[in-house]
């Protein structure tokens, strides 16, 4: 019996350093193939973000950065193979074995920081001159703004009885910009006329006046205000497309949301009624790179819309806006 047991023991531990042995040498040839990184640079007003993208968490989460003048050197414990989107002028790459150097033209200091699932590294470079963007939103900053009402031409939106969206959402920019005029430079509306717009003409229509703060209009069949503010379709696309909108939109999504709180207390306040405020991948709330709220209204079903009415909604809107320039 005691012998039997050491036998067994001996059995055991041949085949424990025999397991061992298997683990250490399949974990080593591991080790040997080369990780991809994916590297993804962007840069604006005086800052670029630059992004290491890996499917190992160890290469990310051991890695090890060094900055000293313009020169940005990271240390990954693993070798790698980079594959590399777009980069900037201002940047230059250099590789010597699992070290990777960045020359940055003007760099002021660095920022880093790693993100988990995927594992990223993300190293935020201030340039030198750079201006942090304004934290608080005083009145003088609101220069511009843009009104987009829905819908258009053909595309008439929800329909009730004779009313249709697309020609609500128009008088109510209409007479919303009249309401407003004291309080901004520029006024700018996506549409002035009944015809049709499609999304990429909008889209571009946004991108060229560039405005402070967008609004679009829209009505629902429900009985309440809803306010929509932007989340990207994807935080950290590896389309360079995707990745810009995505970091537009995150750049202003505290703003955002405070626009959509100060909307919707001023829709409570002049209309007694529920507000939900509600975020979602919306096009084009991501193209507007500024705070940006989409108000779906109320369907005609409970709202009048009448002239009336219609100077009630212009009323709490500026009046929202008033108090979202005053924070
Ligand atoms: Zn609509």
């Amino acid at each position: 019996m005691n012998s039997s047991f050491c036998y067994n023991v001996t059995i055991m531990f041949r085949f424990l350093v025999f397991l061992f042995t298997i683990l250490f040498i399949s974990s080593n040839t591991g080790a040997q193939e080369s990780d991809d990184i994916a590297l993804r640079v962007s840069e604006r007003d005086g800052f670029v973000r630059i992004v290491f993208e890996s499917q190992r968490d160890s290469q990310i989460a051991r890695s090890k950065i060094f900055a000293s003048h313009t020169l940005v050197k990271v240390d990954f414990p693993e070798s790698f193979s980079l594959k590399e989107h777009s980069i900037p002028s201002s940047v230059s790459l250099s590789i010597k074995e699992r070290s990777l150097y960045l020359r940055i033209k003007n760099l002021d200091k660095i920022k880093e920081f790693k993100l988990a699932s995927p594992p990223r590294l993300v190293i935020d470079a201030f340039l030198k001159g750079y201006k942090p963007p304004e934290i608080t939103v005083g009145k003088k900053s609101l220069r511009s703004i843009m009104l987009d009402a829905g819908h258009g031409g053909h595309d008439s939106g929800i329909r009730v009885r004779k009313h249709k969206e697309s020609a609500i959402t128009l008088s109510l920019t209409k007479s919303l910009a009249s309401s407003i005029k004291s309080s901004f430079k520029k006024i700018y509306l996506t549409r002035e006329d009944s015809n049709t717009m499609s999304l990429k003409e909008r889209i571009s229509v946004i991108q060229s006046s560039g405005p402070d703060i967008f609004l679009s209009f829209h009505l629902s069949n429900a009985n309440y205000f809803a306010l929509y503010t932007g989340i990207p379709f994807s935080e950290y696309s590896l389309n360079d497309r995707d990745y810009n909108t995505a970091f537009s939109l995150l750049k202003h999504k505290d703003k955002s949301k405070a626009l959509a709180r100060s909307m919707g207390t001023a829709f409570r306040s002049v209309f007694n009624t529920e507000i939900l405020y509600r975020e979602m991948p919306l096009p084009l709330l991501s193209y507007a790179n500024a705070p940006s709220v989409l108000i779906e209204l109320p369907g005609a079903d409970f709202l009048a819309y009448d002239g009336k009415t219609l100077s009630m909604i212009a009323n709490a809107v500026s009046v929202g806006l008033s108090n979202y320039g005053k924070r």
